[in-house]
């Protein structure tokens, strides 16, 4: 039998119940925006909200910085592999998906940029101070566009999927694209 404990889970799982109450599943299918969200994990950058997201649809990749790192690469290219296999044949998609980077002002990486504190964060985290300091995003509109090339350079990235560039400011809630959507 177990016990109920009180957490900071508590209310959030009431919140799920309600959810819960009126919920119909979604069917495995392309997501329905057919676009890809990588962003930062900030709790105040929930694409949901900032971009009115629906459930099913667009995935959403986060980490911090929003940073197209190789494992989101890996992702994404597993995404695209997934999305041909299962929907690829039947429906002989020239596109598969768009990947829209979003980083944005403020970020709480950007003090990775400070070489004092960078070396504490290494020491304390056991992360390279090359590998923090690849993840600071001081000025996003630099980063992302930075990180839309470096996408669309990988070797694994389908030529189906297209990627474009925003900044999200947390000052006025807008996002604005940088890099416009192109394929590899
Ligand atoms: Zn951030």
């Amino acid at each position: 039998m177990t016990t109920m404990t009180t957490t900071r889970m508590t209310p959030l799982l009431e919140r799920n119940e309600q959810f819960a109450s009126t919920y119909t599943p979604a069917a495995l299918a392309l997501p329905a925006r057919q676009v890809l969200i990588v962003t930062c994990l900030d709790h105040r950058v929930d694409p949901a909200i900032v971009l009115g997201l629906q459930l099913a649809d667009a995935p959403v990749v986060r980490n911090a910085g929003g940073r197209v790192t190789q494992p989101v690469v890996d992702d994404i290219a597993y995404l695209a592999f997934l999305a041909e296999q299962v929907f690829g044949g039947e429906q002989g998609l020239d596109t598969l998906f768009e990947v829209a980077v979003v980083h944005h002002t403020q970020c709480g990486t950007g003090l990775l940029a400070d070489a004092g504190y960078r070396h504490r964060a290494a020491e304390a985290t056991g992360q390279a101070e090359a590998v923090l300091a690849a993840s600071a995003v001081a000025d996003p509109y630099v980063t992302v566009k930075a990180d839309v090339e470096r996408l669309l350079a990988a070797p694994t990235l389908s030529p189906k999927v297209s990627v474009s560039g925003h900044v999200y400011d947390i000052a006025t809630g807008r996002v604005t694209t940088i890099v416009d959507a192109r394929y590899p």
